[in-house]
């Protein structure tokens, strides 16, 4: 079974020694455990018992995806893929909400203006992503808004 459109998940880590999930074979310090039968002593690919899970003891093999050992690890990688995003998606709005004019007069305003907002939210990083785009937008509109007034007394003045 190929995976699809999800693929940028990576598949859990297992054991190629004792089937468990969470560290290679380098790091084992498990014992030889079959794949197919969850019986110590033998590897899986001459094995012809009953598939039996290491994990919950199912009727599968240790490396099937059916296993709830397996979703879950998959459950766990994807969640910490997924908390990385907000992150991401707040640094490109930080960005864009930076002004391109390098003029001192905004800066300053900037840094008076958001900064407070910024102490106020301190978790806003650790929220999922509805949360902190609403703030973010907020405060992309007072900034323009400050920005906007502070250009039109630069033009004004040139
Ligand atoms: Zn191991
Ligand atoms: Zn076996
Ligand atoms: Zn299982």
């Amino acid at each position: 079974m190929r995976l699809s459109v999800r693929a940028y998940i990576p598949n859990p880590l297992r054991c190629i020694q004792c089937q468990h999930f969470g560290h290679s074979k380098t790091s084992c310090r498990g014992t030889l455990t079959c794949a197919r039968c969850a019986e110590v002593g033998h590897e899986s690919t001459e094995c012809t018992r009953t598939e039996k899970c290491v994990n919950y003891k199912g009727e599968h093999t240790s490396f099937s995806r059916n296993c709830f050992a397996w979703k879950q690890e998959k459950e766990i990688i994807s969640t910490k893929i997924k908390k990385q995003i907000p992150y991401q998606e707040e640094r490109k709005l930080v960005k864009s909400q930076t002004p391109t004019h390098g003029n001192s007069y905004v800066s300053v305003a900037k840094k008076s203006f958001s900064a407070p907002t910024i102490e106020k939210n301190p978790d806003v990083s650790a929220v999922p992503s509805s949360k902190p785009s609403a703030f973010t937008t907020k405060g992309i509109s007072s900034n323009n808004q400050l920005a906007n007034s502070i250009l039109s007394i630069c033009c004004s003045r040139q």
